[in-house]
């Protein structure tokens, strides 16, 4: 019984922890004493929700990296062509956005498979990093990012916007600036309507920038 509970918590860790997978490299966040960061979207990406996602970036001038969903790829191919066309950096995060836990390894290489076609097809052919949905991991996974040589990038800031717990956009920005700190990865839901979290790019660039942080994709944040 004992040993049951320690396994479960175990298991429960190692699915859970974003700084750490039994097998390929990790990155949650930079080790450094610059003033640089990266803003990434994960999701999607929606035509309908392109104009306040984009229009607050190209405004500002800075890059994200946006971590899509295969399966929306296509059916959003003017966003992804914007995504491009404005600079920005993309990302695996699997095709239907199902758990990457207690999956076969034939799952999962459908997952990502799919996935890095889908967005080769639209022409981008910069290096594409792995994010897992809810940053989930257990085994199978792991073990073909390690095999296939994929960077796995989490983040180490975060707050609830896909929870669907009602927060307000202050508590939004608020939150994300005062976990931010040199070397951050942040973490945002912005489409399928959050109208919450598209308001709160903009404050969040320029609170960050005010501090004197520098946006940058995550192949530039890592190096
Ligand atoms: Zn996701």
């Amino acid at each position: 019984m004992v040993l049951v509970v320690v396994f479960g918590y175990v298991t429960k860790r190692v699915i859970q922890t974003r700084s750490w997978q039994v097998a390929g490299e990790l990155v949650h966040r930079v080790e450094t004493d610059e003033k640089i960061v990266a803003l990434t979207f994960d999701d999607g990406p929606t035509d309908a929700d392109a104009d306040a996602v984009l229009d607050v970036l190209e405004d500002r001038g800075v890059p994200a990296t946006f971590y899509v969903n295969g399966q929306d790829v296509e059916p959003n191919a003017s966003t992804m062509r914007r995504i491009i066309d404005d600079g920005h950096q993309i990302g695996n995060h699997t095709w239907s956005h199902r758990p990457m836990i207690f999956i076969s390894p034939s799952d999962v290489a459908d997952e990502i498979e799919s996935t890095d076609r889908a967005i080769r097809a639209t022409g981008y052919d910069k290096p594409l990093t792995f994010r897992p949905p809810h940053g989930k991991k257990l085994l199978t996974l792991p073990l073909y990012l390690a095999e296939h040589d994929r960077l796995t990038v989490t983040w180490d800031v975060a707050y609830e916007d896909w929870s669907g717990k009602p927060q307000s956009t202050e508590d939004l920005v608020d939150a994300t600036v005062e976990q931010t700190r040199p070397g951050s990865i942040i973490l945002l839901h912005p489409w399928f309507g959050r109208t919450g979290t598209q308001e709160a790019i903009g404050p969040v660039i320029d609170q960050l920038q005010a501090q004197g942080y520098r946006f940058v994709t995550v192949s530039e944040l890592i190096g």
